[in-house]
């Protein structure tokens, strides 16, 4: 289908065939997209782009098979594994997150479910480094029970990562141990207890841009303050580590992006892993619609230093926004 880029795309928000459209969209019309992602993007954000730091908080040894996780119970791959990170490391990584600014300190813990006690004792951790830091604190971590929640919330943290990864249909063929379903109950009681919410997927791990915009018009129900957009880095141990990821190429990248811009307008959307794999290079074009992206890598995959993040913000003509 053609998608008329002129629209007023908050007025009349796309439907599922225009979200397919735009996936499709011959690239002789890339330019004419990237502009009208733009529009919203000069809008809701300005020029400027948020930078946030991950750190590990718990890593390997989960429960559930996600295909294309490396802390996955059946992951092959050879990573640092342990229970909860020393304080000493965040104070580390809260430190450099003052010191330049960043917009957000996020941690990601591996595991779906957590004992009361592992919840106290990270809330400990979140505590003295609100204390320490005073960044904003946003966490990864799996299915929490309300009050698990609230312990969290009372000690400082503001924003919940969870994200859909993929359609309600693709769901079963990338996670076998845990649902769909249960992933948007846990997201709609965190909203409904007064987080933000970060939520977005993964694009590259075998599934169909119908999925992909399936993906988007659910994440438009949920409204997330933040969407991380992930393009798979297929890791070695993983089930997906052989994945044929030439789809990937940065034009389709681009797509998926201003598809996100266009469907969250005021949402901050996040090139996140796979941005320095498959769109070096076009981060002018990337900014359009972006205005958010992470330094220093991924969980248990390598990325850009803080510094070197910074410079590409504003060699692309973009302004790196102080928080
Ligand atoms: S994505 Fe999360 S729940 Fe899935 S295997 Fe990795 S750490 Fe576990």
């Amino acid at each position: 289908m053609r998608v008329d880029l002129r629209k007023d795309f908050e007025a009349n928000p796309l439907t599922t065939n225009e979200a397919l459209g735009i996936l499709d969209m011959d690239e002789g019309r890339l330019t004419e997209l990237l502009d009208a992602a733009y529009v919203l993007r000069r809008k809701y954000k300005g020029n400027t782009v948020g930078v946030q730091l991950l750190t590990n908080g718990r890593s390997g040894n989960c429960s559930q098979d996600c295909a294309y996780c490396a802390q996955s119970h059946e992951s092959k791959s050879d990573i640092e594994t342990y229970r909860l990170v020393p304080y000493e490391k965040l104070s580390r990584d809260g430190q450099a997150v003052k010191e330049k600014n960043l917009a957000r300190h996020c941690i990601g813990l591996s595991g779906i479910r957590f004992s009361d006690a592992e919840i106290d004792e990270f809330a400990a951790h979140v505590r003295n480094l609100k204390k320490e830091s005073g960044t904003h604190i946003c966490c990864s971590i799996g299915f929490l029970s309300p009050s698990q929640a609230k312990a969290l919330k009372d000690a400082g943290v503001n924003r919940i990562n969870h994200n859909l990864n993929t359609s309600r249909n693709y769901y079963p063929h990338i996670c076998t141990t845990h649902s769909y379903a249960e992933r948007l109950a846990n997201i709609r009681m965190l909203q409904g207890m007064g987080f933000e919410i970060c939520s977005g997927g993964i694009v590259g791990l075998g599934e169909t841009k119908a999925d992909v915009a399936d993906m988007f018009l659910d994440l438009r129900e949920i409204n997330p303050q933040s969407v991380p957009v992930n393009f798979l880095l297929p890791l070695k141990g993983t089930a997906l580590e052989g994945a044929d990821t030439s789809a990937l190429t940065p034009e389709y990248c681009l797509k998926v992006l201003c598809l996100a811009r266009l469907m969250l307008p005021k949402s901050d959307i996040r090139c996140a892993a796979g941005r320095e794999v498959y769109l070096e290079g076009r981060e002018k074009d990337m900014f359009k619609a972006v205005d958010s992206i992470f330094a220093s890598g991924y969980l248990t995959a390598g990325g850009l230093g803080i510094d070197d993040t910074i410079t590409i913000i504003t060699d692309a003509g973009f302004e790196y926004r102080q928080e």
